[in-house]
Order: structure tokens, then C-alpha cells, then sequence
């Protein structure tokens, strides 16, 4: 064994895809410290800037008072504190959907719900990018599982079709995001229903970075489901407390039935303790912001400079907080992310596997904190990369 780790990790240093994290000394705001020096973050998934809001904290020392800190147990024995039981209400209501229910984590709510939904018979098709918490759920059910090509409704409906034939008795799941990950693109979501209904499948849609971003104005928790008015023909919205909401933890919105189902079959929910209650307060906390004239004040911040910065790069129309300035090479990603690191901007290089070979990128993320002149200033750094 210790020799095929060492050849492997050999190979990885090889490539230019050795990972090595970070040591954040401190953080304020969009402001990382590093080894003594101060960066400009553009990496975080942080969109509204909630996690160091006051009130979070507030709400956090709160539950730490009447709860502690663990919640001492899983759900089902222990660890049902009154914070996880009205969040669960709250995501429902702003979700539009009958029931909800939480996990540690986004990746555990996706790998979870999807291996414990789909049986043997039944087939899994997903979006070519769709996330690995996704892709691992898929792989661990009993399903049989498909790619479609990213966004390509034909390809997606050939395979809908072969489905339909090869399985006439089994359910049929499409899975994907509404805003992608790596890339900030969008998914085709009311042409993905359309197909879904006309072949009786059911739909997996994860709003990971939708959340708190899109959204009809003053309901961004609602994400682009909401935004587009699918919350009703959509069967399980995925979403994580961990990006705009600024915290940590995932969840589903599904029927009632649907939910119920995950609490008796979600190995990802059953055995694990449940999420401390301070940190579900402080979610709850966030969320309340969120749905407030405040959040919307801070959605409205975030769009103003996603506009400044996409239009300062002649892009197109932004659609999300993620703009991937894609540029192949592993080598050439990682030394882009090196000379902006000399500059004090911290955006590391994102290489396979998390993004396919040859697509190596920063991915550059917009928040509601970062100031214009920041944004200027980082445009301009950009603009004078010489790769
Ligand atoms: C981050 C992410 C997840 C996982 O969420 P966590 O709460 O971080 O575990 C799932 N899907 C997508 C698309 C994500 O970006």
C-alpha cells in the first residue's frame, strides 16, 4: 500500500495537481490573512457576506446557552432541538414545498436522499457536470445511471426515451443543478420540466449556489425554482446552509411523503449526529436576514457587482456570483493564481477532478462585500496577467 500511495502521489505532483490547502490566520469580511500578509478573497462562496453578521452570532450564543454546543446525538435519538424542527419549517415555506429536512451536510443531503430513493430497475440521469455529491449518491443507489451532456435537452431526452423503453416499470430520475458550480451557468429548468412531465420521470434539482443569489426580489432563498415559479413541479430541491446562508448544512424540500421516506432511509441522516443547534440558530438567524428588506438591500449589492465585473471583462450576461475565467492548462491555471497571489487576490486554481481535464480555471466569485474599487483593481490585475 505505501507504495502505491507514494507512486500515485508522485503522479499528482507530476501533473500540476497536488493539493495543498491554506492556512487562513484570520478573516474580515472579503479579507484573508495569510502568513502575516492581508488578500482580497475572490473564492468565497460567501455571496451576501453573512457569515460574520452580528446576528448570527447573537443567535448562535443564544442556542449555545440554552442547548450547548453538540446536539449530543442523531436526530432520531437526542438531537431534535426546537432550532432544527422550526428550521425545517421556515426552508418549507421558502421553498414553497410541503416538508423539509436537514443534514450535516449539502453533500450528505444529496448522497443520502438520492441512494436511498433509487432501486434496482430504476434509471438515474444527470447533467455531465453535476456535482460529486450528486454523482456519488447516483453511483451508490441500485439505479442505472446516464450522463447527458451539459444542458443538451436532446441528448437528455434520448436518453428519457431509451429509460422509458429499457425500464417501463421503474421511475426515472433527472438531476441536476440550477446554477453550476464551477461554471455559474444555468440549467434549461422549465424546458427539464417540460421533458420530465411529458415522460413521467421525477426531478433533482440543486440550488447550492442559486440560494440567496437568484430569486424572485425579496425571496432569493427561493433560488432560480423560485424565481421561475417551478416549485410545485419540481419533486426534491436541494439546497445547502453553507454558501449565501453563510453557515454550514444542507437540506431537501420534498413532499411530505418524500421526507418521510429520507427520515426512515437516508443513511446520511439516520446515523450521524445532528448539527449543533447553535450553528442552526445562526442559519435561522441568516435566513431571517435573507427574507428581509436588508437581504434584499445586500442581493441588489451582489448583482451591482457581478454587473461591474463581468461588463469591465466584456462578458455577456452574467447569470450567478461564479465567473470561471477558464484557461486549460493546469500549469498555466496555477500560475495565474500565483501572480494574483503577488498581488495580495486570492483566487486559487480549480484543476481536475474537480473540473474536467484541460479546463483548469479560476473561479472568481462576487460577494455583496467587495467594494467597486476592489473590483476595479482585481479587473485590472486580471487584465494584466501575462500567461
Ligand atoms: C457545495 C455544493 C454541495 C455540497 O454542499 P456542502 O454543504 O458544502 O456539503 C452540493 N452541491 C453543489 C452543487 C455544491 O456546490
Amino acid at each position: 500500500m505505501e507504495e502505491r500511495i507514494a507512486s500515485e502521489l508522485a503522479l499528482l505532483k507530476e501533473k500540476n495537481l497536488w493539493r495543498s490547502p491554506n492556512l487562513i490566520e484570520s478573516v474580515s469580511g472579503v479579507h484573508l490573512v495569510i502568513d502575516g500578509q492581508t488578500f482580497c478573497n475572490f473564492s468565497s462562496n460567501d455571496y451576501l457576506g453573512l457569515s460574520n453578521h452580528s446576528a448570527l452570532q447573537e443567535a448562535a450564543e443564544c442556542a449555545l446557552r440554552s442547548f450547548g454546543y453538540g446536539a449530543t446525538a442523531s436526530r432520531l435519538i437526542c438531537g431534535n432541538s426546537k432550532e432544527h424542527q422550526l428550521l425545517e419549517e421556515e426552508l418549507a415555506t421558502t421553498k414553497q414545498s410541503e416538508a423539509a429536512l436537514l443534514f450535516s451536510s449539502g453533500f450528505a443531503a444529496a448522497f443520502g436522499a438520492i441512494a436511498s430513493l433509487m432501486k434496482r430497475g430504476d434509471v438515474i440521469i444527470l447533467d455531465k457536470l453535476a456535482h460529486a455529491s450528486l454523482i456519488d449518491g447516483a453511483r451508490a443507489s441500485e439505479a442505472i445511471v446516464r450522463v447527458f451532456r451539459h444542458h443538451d435537452l436532446t441528448h437528455l431526452e434520448d436518453h428519457l426515451r431509451w429509460a422509458r423503453a429499457t425500464c417501463p416499470s421503474g421511475e426515472i430520475l433527472i438531476i441536476t443543478e440550477s446554477v453550476f458550480s464551477m461554471d455559474g451557468d444555468v440549467a434549461p429548468l422549465s424546458e427539464i420540466v417540460t421533458l420530465k412531465e411529458q415522460y413521467g420521470a421525477l426531478l433533482f434539482v440543486d440550488e447550492a449556489h442559486a440560494i440567496g443569489v437568484r430569486g424572485a426580489q425579496g425571496s432569493r432563498m427561493g433560488g432560480m425554482i423560485g424565481e421561475l415559479g417551478l416549485s410545485r413541479r419540481i419533486d426534491l430541491q436541494l439546497g445547502t446552509l453553507s454558501k449565501a446562508v453563510g453557515v454550514s448544512g444542507g437540506y431537501l424540500c420534498a413532499s411530505r411523503a418524500m421526507i418521510d421516506y429520507f427520515m426512515h432511509r437516508a443513511r446520511t441522516f439516520i446515523y450521524t449526529t445532528a448539527a449543533p443547534p447553535p450553528l442552526i440558530a445562526a442559519a435561522r438567524a441568516s435566513i431571517a436576514i435573507i427574507n428581509s428588506a436588508e437581504g434584499e438591500k445586500l442581493a441588489q449589492q451582489l448583482w451591482k457587482n457581478i454587473k461591474q465585473f463581468s461588463s469591465s471583462l466584456g462578458e455577456e450576461e452574467p447569470e450567478s456570483a461564479i465567473m470561471p475565467l477558464i484557461l486549460g492548462g493546469e500549469e498555466k491555471a496555477l500560475k495565474a493564481a500565483s501572480l494574483l497571489r503577488k498581488a495580495r487576490y486570492f483566487v486559487p486554481a480549480i484543476r481536475y477532478p474537480s473540473v474536467p481535464r484541460n479546463k483548469a480555471r479560476l473561479r472568481i466569485t462576487m460577494t455583496a462585500t467587495h467594494t467597486a474599487e476592489e473590483i476595479s483593481r482585481f479587473t485590472q490585475a486580471i487584465q494584466e496577467l501575462s500567461l
